[in-house]
Parts: C-alpha cells; structure tokens; sequence
C-alpha cells in the first residue's frame, strides 16, 4: 500500500498529491488548462481515437501540445481508444512510433492488440487502460497487469467502497473520474446514437439521443405522459467536488475531468477549481473545511444540474432527469484578457460574448482570487469609446482599478438590471 502522508515539523502533509488530468479539444483549451493548473491533459489523435474528428490533434498539434507542456512540466495523454475493426489496423504501427517520438507521455487504449504491440514495440510511453473497457473491480485490474500495461482508467460507474477496496490492492495506478457528464447507460456501451442518428458512439459521434424527447407505445397505444410532456432520459452530471478529500487519502493516482467538446470558460473554471481544491486539501488535510465557494465556482460552469454521479451507490431517480433536458446556459463568458497596462489601467482585452457599459464582470484567474468590477468605459483599438461591445473576438480596453494578467478571464455577473 502506498503511502499518502507524512508529518513534518509536527503538521500532516499529502505526499501522494493526485495528478489532475483535464480535457482538450483544441491547442487553446490544452494550453488554458495547464495555465489553469492541470498536471495533464488528454487529447484526441486524428487517427486511432474515439472521439469525434472535428476536435481531434494532428501529429503536429501534438508536438506542438508536448512542447507547450514541457515547459509547464506537464503532460500530454493521447487516445488511441478505437475500437478496431480488421481494416483499422494499417498504420498502427508507425502511429504509436510518432507519438512515442514526440513525447507523448501515455495513450490511452481499449483495444487489447494496441496493447499488446505497444508493449512489443517497447515504448517509453505508457499504456493506460481506457474508461471505455469498464473496469470496476480489482481481478481485472490484475488481468491488465498481465499484459503490461501502466495504468487504469476506471468505469466512471465506480463507487467509493468499490475504489477503496481497489486502491487498497491495486497493482497498477488508478485514474478516476470526478467530475463531467454521465451516460444514461454504461458509459460506452450504448448504440442509442447508432440507431437514432446513425452516428457512431463508439467511434466518437454520439448524439446524446438519450436526451432527446420520446412518446411512449404500449402495444401500439400512446401512454398517456404525465403533464403531456413527452418522455427524456438525461442523467445530471458528475462534480466531486466535496470528496476530493476522500480519493486523496485513498491515494487516487489521477483526477479525471470530462468534456473535450466544452468550451474554454468550463475548462478554466473546472480545472481551476480542483487545482485549488487538491493544493489546499494536501498543504493542511487536517485542518481543511470543504468550503461551499469551491461549489458556487463549479455551478458558474456547469450546464447542467450535477450530482455524485456513482459515487456513493447506483443513481437513484434523483440523479436522473425523466421529462426534463435541464440545459440552462452557463455563465456567460464575455472577456480574455490579453495584458494589462499598468501605467493606464487599462486591461487589453478579447470580446468573447455580448457585453456593454454599466454591467458587472467576474474576472477569475489562475493567479489570484475573483474580482468583481463594474464596465466603466469601453474602448475599440484605435482607442475611441463605444458603449458596446458586439463583434466576436475584437480587441478592446476597458480600465480597471486592480491589475489582471493575460489568460484571466471575465463572466457577465447577473445583477437585477442584467
Ligand atoms: S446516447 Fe446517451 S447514453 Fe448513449 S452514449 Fe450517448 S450520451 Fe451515452
């Protein structure tokens, strides 16, 4: 068993600190989530992977990921996790030998062939077992031991009495979801998409058809539904949020966070959170108070209700939304800040959403603590004011009485005249 922690000068400290591993689907949001403190990112590669093409990496955005990462001394997780069929293995090969030479630091894997020559070809990269190949129990794990792999991506259908018993033998290290969105079936082995949209879940493509509005048939008859709405299936999502604090003593080797189809606003607030959240815990476990802010920061990205996901026991109907797609819009994301001046005062900014003079912005940084201010003045870049700002990504000023720092970035605060 691995130890967690250590006293030193008299006061308990986690030597096992947990990676924190975030999503990325673009070179902006990998590069935001390790200034927001992730530890590691995991990416879809063009070729070889699950997810949909559209936010998946190239070999170049890779190297160009391992690089950025490097200097941040994090690191870069790819998904090999397709599952192959006989005319997907050309070219596997030469894949895993790029990645291998880039820099990668692991690829994450469900088919066992991939495996298997990753191990022959004697990479230094290492294997981790996908999340796609739902292991939940400890004889498994040893089963993948046996093939050499390095790491295990638990099911996201884990409960804590289930991963402490793992954590508790485990011969290979654990990655664990903490937080994103939840299936309504296992997660991976659904063909709802499939057969609704044609679009494949398994090969990246679903369409979250689960979410979508039903009428029932009994036998060819209509069920009358309650209140004339017609039937959903949509689970709320997972946020761990207050029992980080428990998978840290467990020794939980990797903090999942899903969603590399989200937008760069979740990305900064989820992973900042956490980073927050795991530093705080480890500095001082003893004395640390699960605070109701680190929740609060959570909610102002989420998009849907959320809760413990599997955590405690199988999801109840509480944990489900039957009739209900609660989608409501997350915070709105209004401002990047590009750099500050400090002799003028004014913050050299990005338009990321509507905004205009006299509403109340949030700016959050990985630097220091949220600041609230209300937009005074607003300037284009040739320095004339205007009172709105309404074109997508142009360049502005606004002045500001406290200095920000680039990356920061800035969220519409809904008073009663917004
Ligand atoms: S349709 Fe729903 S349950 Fe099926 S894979 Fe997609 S999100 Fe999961």
């Amino acid at each position: 068993m691995k130890t967690i922690s250590k006293v030193i000068d008299g006061k308990r400290v986690i030597i096992k600190k947990p990676e924190l591993l975030a999503p990325a689907g673009s070179l902006e949001k990998l590069k935001t989530a390790i200034i927001y403190g992730a530890d590691a990112v995991f990416v879809g590669g063009k070729e070889f992977s699950l997810r949909s093409q559209a936010s998946n990496f190239t070999l170049e955005d890779i190297s160009e990921a391992v690089e950025f990462a490097n200097g941040y001394g994090a690191h870069i997780h790819v998904t090999c996790n397709i599952i192959l069929h006989n005319d997907n293995l050309e070219g596997i090969r030469e894949y895993l030998k790029a990645l291998d030479d880039i820099g990668v630091t692991a690829i994450i894997v469900a088919d066992p062939y991939i495996m298997s020559i990753a191990r022959d070809m004697k990479l230094k990269l290492e294997v981790h077992v996908s999340t796609q190949l739902s292991t939940l129990n400890l004889e498994a794990i040893q089963f993948y031991k046996k093939l050499g792999v390095d790491r295990v991506v638990l099911g996201r259908e884990t409960t804590y009495e289930d991963l402490k018993e793992i954590m508790a033998h485990t011969p290979l290290d654990i990655e664990y979801f903490i937080h994103g969105a939840m299936c309504i079936h296992y997660s991976g082995r659904c063909m709802l998409s499939n057969y609704m949209s044609r679009r494949d879940a398994n090969r990246g493509g679903c369409s979250q058809s689960c979410r979508w509005f039903y009428d029932l048939y009994d036998n060819g008859m209509k069920l009358n539904q309650e209140d004339d709405v017609p039937f959903s299936m949509s689970s709320k999502d997972m946020a761990l949020v207050n029992h980080i604090h428990e998978c840290i003593e467990l020794g939980v080797d990797s903090f999942k966070i899903e969603g590399r189809m989200k937008s760069l606003h979740y990305i900064a607030t989820v992973v900042s959170t956490y980073r927050k959240l795991i530093d705080e815990y480890c500095e001082d476990p003893d004395h640390f108070v699960v605070e109701k802010d680190f929740e609060k920061e959570i909610e102002k990205a989420a998009n849907r209700s959320l809760s413990h996901g599997f955590f405690f026991e199988n999801p109840t109907k509480q944990e489900q939304l039957f009739q209900l797609r609660d989608e409501h819009p997350t915070q709105e994301f209004i401002i990047r800040v590009l750099g500050y001046n400090e002799e003028t005062g004014l913050a050299h900014i990005e338009q990321r959403n509507h905004f205009k003079v006299g509403e109340t912005v949030e700016i959050f940084s990985p630097h220091q603590k949220n600041m609230i201010f209300k937009i005074e003045k607003i300037y284009n870049k040739d320095m004339e004011e205007v009172d709105v700002a309404n074109h997508p990504m142009e360049e502005l000023y606004i002045p500001l009485d406290k200095m920000v720092f680039e990356h920061d970035m800035g969220r519409k605060v809904k008073t009663n005249e917004s």
